[in-house]
């Protein structure tokens, strides 16, 4: 017999989007007395946040309820392939309900419906900051839902909807929050952080009793008060970007923008609908550079859209070669069911896409190395992720400097790192690098 303790398993799937909407979900169960229990056997009941962004993903989160309806029976769907309810049902018709994204009190009408609330709900013992996924010292702090634009080869509009800003006083208090728990880092995230407070046309919020405008500028420099590092992603090249470099010049925040560029070709960018496509990005990366030396550029690109010619390939390694950003991720086109840029004429054949996405990583690489290159010798200011172990049982930490985002970027390895702990700041000298990672110690005298 089940104890009366109410318990639901969980399972998170996805981007740090969904991730972040595991967290709210999660620490609104807490909040309302639901243990959260690690495995299937021992749950009364199952929520899936799942991703519906590519189709591996759509069969990994249809895997995933299959074997929580095989183990546990009762389970509850939300998440990005929620949106498409009829995908879920018809694999599994026997889920209690299905939601889409960004649907925390659906959910929680769905378990209280299938698992009534506990009686005596232990608020005291949800810590202030929620339950978060990540580890203590860093965490994903999100601005918005949902986004304006219709990239062509994007369906998130039509799974998360149209922006909609979260109210400024509300992430404060939830980054100060944070601060207060122990974090080092805050992550800034959304489908498009320029287009912060859009929808709600820069209404002025409160925070604190001060009055704050819904607008990335004002939001970042209240963050860059909390005495933390700040990172901002997902930043499209608008003109009002401009306004946070010199917060980065002072060290108010990262010096460090993870701008998705996708391509440099002006007519492919058309075909993509990309904001800011008309931008003139070079000028403003090197306008960016004149500000702030030290920022670091991370970007996204899409190898072989559809209509890409050779001619606008070779405008992209142009570009490449020119911008010299710091960390870079690309891939090659592929067919997201449901997105518009399928019906458009003149697909890459997959093996000159495969052959321009090697071209793409070569140039890449050797720009990235010569980056990394160029630091050996500095000093940096490291947050320490992790501590662990080589082979032959020292001690070692895998830190972060400014330039380098968790999960998605570098890490520089520090040897001797006794008496280091996850989440401390530290110089080190940097004494190496290879293509990708970094290799630091204690700073010479
Ligand atoms: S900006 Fe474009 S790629 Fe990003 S979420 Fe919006 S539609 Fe998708």
């Amino acid at each position: 017999m089940k104890n009366s303790i109410q318990k639901v398993g969980f399972v998170s799937l996805g981007c740090p989007k969904a991730g972040s909407d595991s967290e709210r979900i999660l620490t609104q169960l807490r909040a309302e007395g639901y243990q959260i229990s690690s495995s299937y056997e021992d749950s009364d009941l199952v929520v899936v946040n799942t991703c519906g962004f590519i189709d591996s993903a759509v069969q990994e989160s249809l895997d995933a309820i299959g074997e929580a309806l095989n183990k546990n029976g009762k389970v509850i769907v939300t998440g990005c392939l929620g949106a498409k309810k009829d995908v879920v049902t018809s694999a599994h018709p026997s889920v209690l309900a299905v939601t889409g994204p960004h649907a925390m009190e659906e959910v929680m009408t769905h378990v209280h419906a299938h698992l009534p609330k506990p009686h005596d709900p232990y608020t005291d013992l949800v810590p202030p900051q929620g339950i978060r996924l990540t580890p203590n010292h860093y965490a994903y702090l999100k601005i918005s839902e949902g986004c304006n634009h219709r990239c062509s080869f994007c369906i998130i509009p039509s799974l998360r909807g149209d922006l909609v800003s979260r109210p400024i006083g509300e992430v404060m208090n939830e980054a100060e929050a944070l601060v207060n728990a122990g974090v080092s880092e805050i992550l800034v995230i959304s489908q498009d952080t320029s287009a912060y407070g859009v929808d709600v046309k820069y209404r002025t919020g409160f925070w604190n009793g001060r009055p704050l405008k819904t607008h990335m500028t004002a939001l970042s420099k209240a963050l860059g008060e909390l005495g933390v590092w700040v990172r901002l992603h997902y930043v499209y090249p608008y003109p009002h970007v401009d306004e946070v470099i010199p917060l980065m010049a002072e060290g108010a925040i990262l010096p460090y923008l993870d701008v998705p560029f996708q391509h440099a070709s002006p007519r492919i960018l058309k075909l993509m609908k990309r904001p800011a496509s008309s931008e003139n990005n070079l000028t403003r990366i090197k306008a960016w550079r004149d500000v702030c030396p030290e920022i670091a550029i991370r970007s996204t690109f899409i190898v072989g859209f559809p209509g890409e010619t050779e001619d606008d390939f070779q405008q992209l390694l142009d570009f490449m070669e020119e911008a010299q950003l710091d960390r870079v991720g690309a891939f090659t086109y592929s067919a997201v069911d449901g997105a518009k840029a399928n019906e458009l004429p003149d697909h890459v054949p997959e093996e000159v896409k495969q052959e321009r996405l090697s071209r793409f990583m070569e140039v890449q690489e050797r720009i990235s190395a010569a980056k990394l290159q160029a630091k050996v010798g500095r000093i940096q200011t490291v947050l320490v992720d992790e501590i662990t172990t080589d082979d032959s049982d020292n001690i070692i930490a895998i830190a972060r400097t400014k330039a380098d985002a968790p999960e998605i970027d570098g890490v520089v390895y520090l040897q001797d790192a006794e008496g280091l702990n996850p989440g401390d700041f530290v110089d080190v000298q940097i004494l190496g690098a290879d293509g990708h990672d970094l290799v630091g110690g204690p700073p010479e005298d």
